[in-house]
């Protein structure tokens, strides 16, 4: 059998479950200590992933219009069909804010806020930001997140209870703790450039012009400037938008592909004509 890493977690875990809490203590304390162990399954990361999305939902006022709705999904879907690795069930949905800010929750529901889409100047760039949380999902970031947390933050009882029982109940405590701890605003800055390189292969797969990504992070900058508070919450924890630029501009070849659509044009007419998004503050 090929030592693939879905092998390499279910014998790890069937070895753990045969393990008492105190040695599993040991063998995971150990072990993350000198390389980064994948603790939590493809399911696992389903299961709490819809969870957080409930917890999400509660706290944040989504975009009623069906028209934004629909269109956002198309693109998402699109992005996800071209996604490799694991097949998640990727949902997309928009929250009414200004600020410019999008996030991936673990196993697939990607936000992005009403602000990123009226910072877009075209639909390559809001393709980009939608291809960038596609491949956090589709890279597992999330998955390594809270692999992390439940051995240095979560504690072992709750590492535990996940190995032990991978119900409903479980998932839900865990998403809550994630959820509330803000971890899926966090990203490494690793895992940043990662989703940056990935989320580019992605959109360039799906048929638009990669270039679209590096765009939109010179808006961002541009943005910035004009109106520090509205790029704030996205810039808190990514490498500065200069490195990410030049980064991309290294790997990503003379783009070709589609750039912008009526559908677009029509998506931000609409939105200007709402009444206005709120302040995440
Ligand atoms: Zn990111």
């Amino acid at each position: 059998m090929r030592a693939s890493p879905s092998y390499v977690v279910s014998s790890f875990r069937r070895t753990v479950i045969r393990r008492t809490a105190a040695t599993v203590a040991v063998v995971v304390v150990a072990s993350a200590a000198a390389i980064a162990i994948q603790l939590v399954s493809v399911s696992d990361e389903i299961a709490i992933g819809k969870q957080a999305q409930a917890e999400i939902r509660r706290k944040t006022p989504e975009l009623n219009d069906s028209m934004v709705r629909d269109y956002v999904s198309r693109i998402g879907r699109q992005l996800a069909a071209h996604a490799r690795g694991a097949k998640y069930p990727y949902s997309f949905s928009v929250a009414n804010y200004r600020e410019i800010n999008a996030f991936a929750l673990p196993g697939g529901p990607v936000w992005v806020n009403r602000g990123a889409i009226q910072a877009a100047g075209n639909e390559a760039q809001l393709a980009a930001v939608l291809a960038h949380e596609v491949a956090h999902v589709a890279q597992r970031h999330s998955a390594q997140q809270l692999s992390n947390a439940m051995v240095t933050n979560l504690g072992l009882n709750l590492l535990g209870a996940l190995l032990g029982n991978s119900g409903g109940a479980t998932a839900a405590s865990i998403a809550a703790r994630y959820v509330a701890s803000g971890a899926f605003l966090k990203f490494s800055r690793d895992d940043e450039r990662e989703a940056d390189r990935v989320g580019a292969q992605i959109l360039s797969r799906s048929g638009w012009d990669p270039r679209g990504m590096i765009e939109l992070l010179q808006t961002i900058r541009e943005q910035e400037k004009r109106d520090p508070s509205s790029v704030e919450v996205f810039l808190s924890d990514h490498p500065s938008s200069a490195e990410r630029i030049a980064r991309l501009q290294q790997a990503i070849p003379r783009g070709t592909g589609k750039r912008d659509s009526a559908q677009f044009q029509s998506v931000r007419a609409r939105l200007r004509s709402l009444p206005p998004a709120r302040s995440m503050k």
